[in-house]
Order: structure tokens, then C-alpha cells, then sequence
């Protein structure tokens, strides 16, 4: 990934946005959202100002995770023209294709129609001085992945993954995608690493060291571990994200963690 690190600094062209950073998974269901909603919500509470873009058009899950439900989206009028006006939730400003009506979402997210979507919902939203806009990828490697990696003015990427073995395959086709199109790895965060038991010690459900392995090999931080905790389902269904629960539970120590080495 050497050649990948040099451009580290490229510049956000997002007016007022320091940091934008893509959060990625090489296959669904390894907890990308809910890293992204849980990481956004820990920034936070770290006192910088957050917004979260919901980029995932095939599982566009955000709203629900952070208790949005199906808000409409307002347009205003602003000096600069017309503006999508993002919602807030905990603090986070947050804009999804979710939330777009039925009436405006296309059948099919093809190339230039993701291209139209992401390219309003990046520079004609009203995101106000942002420290960092997090926009959460749909997951793998594909044409919708790479449009919108290209439509974004990306800094950086974080990969999420599980243990195991399978999922693991697919993060370096993932992490060669970015490098492909010039976007550095950030680092790898490894969910459902692992179940805190009653007697409060690991079981590795998923195997174990996968993450470690991969940052060794290619040569990229693994940023933090997140256990396997019913709490994080049950916050995500409510509309409560795990980490608003100021608690010095192992999933929230973790993702304050992550927040601290980004
Ligand atoms: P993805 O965005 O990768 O498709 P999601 O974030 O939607 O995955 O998560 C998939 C499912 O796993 C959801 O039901 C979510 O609540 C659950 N989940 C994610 N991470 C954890 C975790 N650390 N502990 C328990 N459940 C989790």
C-alpha cells in the first residue's frame, strides 16, 4: 500500500468540510452501518461537529439506525441556489438516500443516475461547518462503490470486517479498490470480534486474529476490535445507537477509541 499512502492529504472540496471519510465493507452484513452510525455518534461526543451521509443505495438503513424514520427531506433556498437541508440526530447531521420519497428513487442505481444522486447529495446539501462527513458505502467492490468513491471528495478510507475468514477475502479486494483510484486506507475495524461471556471472557464466534492478519499484510492499522454485543442490534433497532449511552461498556470504550485514532 505504499504507493496508496502518498496521497494521504488530497484536498475536501466539500465547502466548510475538513475530513471526509468513506466507510466500506468488502461484503454486507459485517456491521459497516452501525460501525459508521456508532463512530459518527463517538466524534460526536468528542465535541467535533459530525455528518453522516447514508450512501448505501441497496440497505440505506441510517434513518432507522439513528431514529430518523421516514422524515421527508426539506429543500431551502439559499444564496448559493437550492440546498437539501440534512436532519439531526444525536448531534450528526445525516442525509440518506433512504430518505429520499419513493416517487424520486430509481429502480435501477445505474451509473449515471448514482452519479446525479451522489453528486447533489454531496455538494447540494446544506451541511454547515462539518469537522468530519463520514458517507457509508454499500457494500463491495462494484460500479455503484467506485462512482461514488470517485463522485466524493474522498480523504480516506475505513474498512470494516469480521474475523472470518470469508470476509476477509473480500476487504483486500475492497482495500484494492481504493488504492486503485488513489484513496488511502485509514485502517481496519474488526466487528463481532468476539462475545464477552459470563464470566466475562472471549469467545471468538468468528474466529479470530483475521483483522490482525490482514493490517499486518497490508500494512495498514487495525484501528480497534468491536465485540458481538446484543445491546448494538437492539440500539440500532430502537433508533438509539449504543454509543449515545454514555457507559464504560467494551463496545463504546472501543468506538471512543477508534474516534480518538482517526
Ligand atoms: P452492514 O451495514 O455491513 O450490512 P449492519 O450494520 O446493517 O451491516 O449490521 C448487520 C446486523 O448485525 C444488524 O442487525 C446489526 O444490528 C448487527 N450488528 C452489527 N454489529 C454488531 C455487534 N457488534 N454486535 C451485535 N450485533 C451487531
Amino acid at each position: 500500500l505504499s504507493w496508496c499512502k502518498k496521497s494521504y492529504i488530497q484536498l475536501c472540496t466539500i465547502p466548510n468540510v475538513k475530513t471526509t471519510l468513506a466507510v466500506s465493507s468488502g461484503k454486507g452484513g459485517v456491521g459497516k452501518s452501525t460501525t459508521a452510525v456508532n463512530l459518527a455518534v463517538a466524534l460526536q461526543l468528542a465535541g467535533l461537529k459530525v455528518g453522516l451521509l447514508d450512501a448505501d443505495v441497496y440497505g440505506p438503513n441510517i434513518p432507522q439506525m439513528l431514529g430518523l424514520g421516514q422524515t421527508d427531506v426539506q429543500v431551502i433556498d439559499t444564496p448559493n441556489g437550492q440546498r437539501f437541508l440534512p436532519l439531526e440526530a444525536f448531534g450528526i447531521k445525516v442525509m440518506s438516500v433512504g430518505l429520499l420519497a419513493e416517487r424520486d428513487r430509481p429502480l435501477a442505481w445505474r451509473g449515471p443516475v448514482l452519479h446525479k444522486i451522489i453528486t447533489q447529495f454531496i455538494h447540494e446539501v446544506e451541511w454547515g461547518e462539518l469537522d468530519y462527513l463520514l458517507i457509508d458505502l454499500p457494500p463491495g467492490t462494484g460500479d455503484a462503490q467506485i462512482t461514488i468513491v470517485q463522485e466524493s471528495p474522498v480523504c480516506g478510507a475505513i474498512v470494516v470486517t469480521t474475523p472470518q475468514q470469508i470476509a476477509i477475502s473480500d476487504v483486500r479486494r475492497s482495500i484494492h479498490m481504493f488504492c486503485q483510484v488513489g484513496v488511502p486506507v485509514l485502517g481496519i475495524i474488526e466487528n463481532m470480534s468476539y462475545l464477552i461471556g459470563t464470566h466475562g471472557e472471549s469467545i471468538p464466534i468468528f474466529g479470530s486474529g483475521g483483522g490482525q492478519q490482514l493490517a499486518a499484510e497490508l500494512n495498514t492499522p487495525l484501528l480497534g476490535q468491536i465485540p458481538l454485543d446484543p445491546d448494538v442490534c437492539t440500539g440500532s433497532d430502537t433508533g438509539k445507537p449504543i454509543a449515545t449511552a454514555i457507559s464504560n461498556s467494551p463496545v463504546n470504550q472501543v468506538f471512543l477509541q477508534i474516534a480518538g485514532a482517526i
